[in-house]
């Protein structure tokens, strides 16, 4: 993945000459963040939004004024998505300027004190249905009236208007509805094989549900380059990029695009210099791949010797054979969200037992490490929220709330029924536990504390479990957690340093938000310093640490993290034979003279040049 700072979104027309009787769109580009390489070439397919089908739903009269709060809720959230949307319209170019500011505005007015919104009101007040029956009865009823308007003998434009009209209703409708529900965002039905998905933005549950097979690419509005949706594209191996301001709106259905994921460019009807260019790009990336793939069987062993763990993350099990075709050696992160997600009900225990049993056993015998559920954030999962595990309307800051470890804590039943599913599947090979979004000691003991007391319970049943425990170990994930790891370090058997998370909250940006992806940076030196300091911690202790967030995929990283003393990574698949190769090509004592360079930096454009220049001679 290209980890420089991503480019500052752009658009361009670009001239072409207009080729007499021939009716093929100019050819325009969007550079966004690449956040998953490769190169897609195919028809665009704009992600449809579900119908709003909503079954009319009664509430209690007691009930009337949380069904308003809920309402206020999902039009507060509208209006931010709408303005977020405004705010960005900037970088366009001025026709689309004009073209989509009135629309917006438009829906804005609609999601003040409209005549709307109070009409929604009054029906969940006196007709005592929920906030989302009252927005469809409304909205249709509004609707119809317009639609009645409409005089087949007037002018084109009165009818134009009206349905104008309309249509602006129904968009307020759905996105009513959609903040409401939290209903999945996309319906993926129809997507024709070979097409790229264009959608304004996608979230880490849809992301969740695409075939990689039937898809070429990926191209969002929305999105940052280490949030989860980009993880889960990356896992999938699909080519994405995500960012690329004004696209789903310049799409129309019928459009080709290339979807560049190295270099971050997205372009809608190529021309056919470009069409030439991109599959030139396909054939190079086809290339490497096959490179890679002879050092498949290579030991991860550095010049000098020094044996190197790699392990790959998984995010969902149709990576299973991408694992076992990098080269990998176990699971170093098991995110088991995927678990959760696109369902109606909470996993049993069987459920999950199942699942980690066919992942265990197809490493045959190489180590798993399972994260227990990380909800919250962005990982939005409806099962917990209908299950009322989790409140229906999010924390104003979610990533700063109830997540990880703190739920799991404060929901002894999930926690401890995900970690007999775990310990029963254990029996069939090399796991370890890992517990995610840890900030005090008094969790690590906590949550040891529930896993003895589950251990101790199955003894009771008699099941069969191995011997000696496995490792019950904790993610390093935030400053607090960096800073206090020699303490951390007397409880946790193991380290995972999550540098997604890590990097998000140290340095104070959204890891998955376009607007301010220039400033998510893991090589900020406050980062370093801080996966430094945790590996040192585990080091003095001789425990074991790795480092499973996205710095790890990245080959120009490795020899710092290597200098640091880091022995150990976790990465997405497709990383594993990139990092092995640059494992295969150092040494030990380099590595650890470049760290110590590295470390005495502040500057984080002159920690890139150290990287970059690292093994190159001097000039
Ligand atoms: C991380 O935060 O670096 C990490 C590996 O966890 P996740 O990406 O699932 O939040
Ligand atoms: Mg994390």
């Amino acid at each position: 993945m290209n980890r420089t700072s991503p480019p500052p979104p752009q658009h361009r027309r670009l001239a072409r000459p207009a080729t007499p009787g021939t009716e093929q769109p100019a050819e325009r580009q969007f550079t966004g963040i690449p956040v998953s390489a490769g190169i897609a070439i195919g028809p665009v397919f704009g992600v449809s939004e579900p119908d709003a089908v909503i079954t009319p739903h009664k509430i209690a009269a007691s009930d009337i004024a949380a069904e308003g709060a809920r309402l206020d809720a999902a039009v507060a959230q509208s209006r931010k998505q709408l303005a977020k949307l405004r705010a960005k319209l900037a970088i366009l170019p001025e026709e689309s300027q004009e073209e989509l500011a009135p629309l917006l505005d438009a829906y804005l007015h609609m999601l003040g004190p409209s005549r709307l919104l109070r009409a929604v009101r009054q029906r969940i007040e006196e007709a005592l249905v929920s906030a989302e029956t009252a927005v469809v009865a409304e909205s249709e009823a509004l609707v119809a009236t317009i639609l009645a308007r409409i005089d087949p003998a007037g002018t084109a434009d009165d009818r134009a208007a009206l349905q104008r009209r309309a249509d602006e209703i129904k968009e307020i409708e759905r996105r009513l509805v959609r903040n409401l529900t939290r209903s999945p965002f996309r319906s993926f039905a129809g997507l024709p094989p070979g097409a790229i998905l264009v959608s304004e933005s996608l979230r880490p549950a849809d992301a969740a549900l695409l075939d990689p097979s039937r898809l070429a690419g990926v191209a969002t509005e929305e999105g940052g380059a280490d949030g989860h949706t980009a993880v889960m594209l990356r896992a999938l191996g699909v080519p994405a990029v995500l960012g690329a301001i004004g696209l789903a709106h310049a799409m129309k259905p019928g459009d080709v695009a290339v979807v560049d994921g190295i270099s971050g460019v997205v372009t809608l009807n190529p021309a056919p210099a470009t069409t030439a260019a991109a599959k030139r790009g396909v054939t190079a990336f086809a290339r490497e791949r096959q490179r890679y793939a002879r050092l498949r069987r290579l030991p991860a062993e550095t010049r000098d010797g020094e044996t190197v763990e790699l392990q790959a993350n998984l995010e969902l099990p149709i990576e299973l054979p991408l694992i076992v075709q990098s080269g990998a050696v176990g699971i170093g992160l098991l995110r088991t969200e995927f678990l959760f997600m696109n369902r109606e009900a909470v996993p049993d225990e069987d459920t999950q037992e199942e699942t980690y049993r066919t992942i265990i056993d197809a490493m045959h015998g190489d180590p798993v490490t399972i994260r227990v559920l990380d909800w919250g954030g962005e990982k939005e999962i409806e099962a917990l929220s209908t299950a009322g595990i989790v409140p229906e309307v999010a924390d104003a800051n979610p990533a700063l709330g109830l997540r990880g470890i703190r739920l799991l804590l404060r929901q002894p039943e999930l926690f401890e029924i995900q970690l007999t599913a775990i310990l029963r599947a254990s029996v069939l090979g090399p796991v370890r536990v890992l517990l995610p979004m840890v900030t005090t000691v008094q969790e690590v003991r906590a949550a040891r504390e529930v896993y003895d007391r589950v251990a101790r319970r199955l003894r009771r049943r008699g099941e069969r479990l191995p011997e000696k425990l496995p490792p019950l170990g904790i993610m390093i994930e935030t400053p607090g957690a960096a800073l206090s790891a020699d303490a951390l370090a007397l409880e946790a058997d193991f380290f995972a340093i999550g540098t997604n998370d890590l990097t998000a909250y140290t340095l104070a940006v959204d890891r998955g938000e376009a607007d301010v992806a220039a400033l998510y940076d893991p090589m900020h030196p406050a980062v370093l310093r801080l996966v430094q300091f945790a590996t040192e911690a585990a080091l003095r202790l001789r425990m074991p640490v790795s480092v499973c967030g996205e710095l790890g995929a990245d080959p120009r990283i490795t020899p710092l993290l290597l200098g640091l003393g880091v022995r150990s990574f976790s990465m997405n698949a497709s990383a594993v034979p990139r990092v092995k190769q640059v494992v295969r090509s150092v040494e030990i004592d380099d590595c650890a003279r470049l760290a110590r360079r590295v470390m005495e930096q502040g500057d984080p454009e002159v920690i890139k040049m150290l990287l970059e220049g690292f093994g190159r001679p001097a000039e």
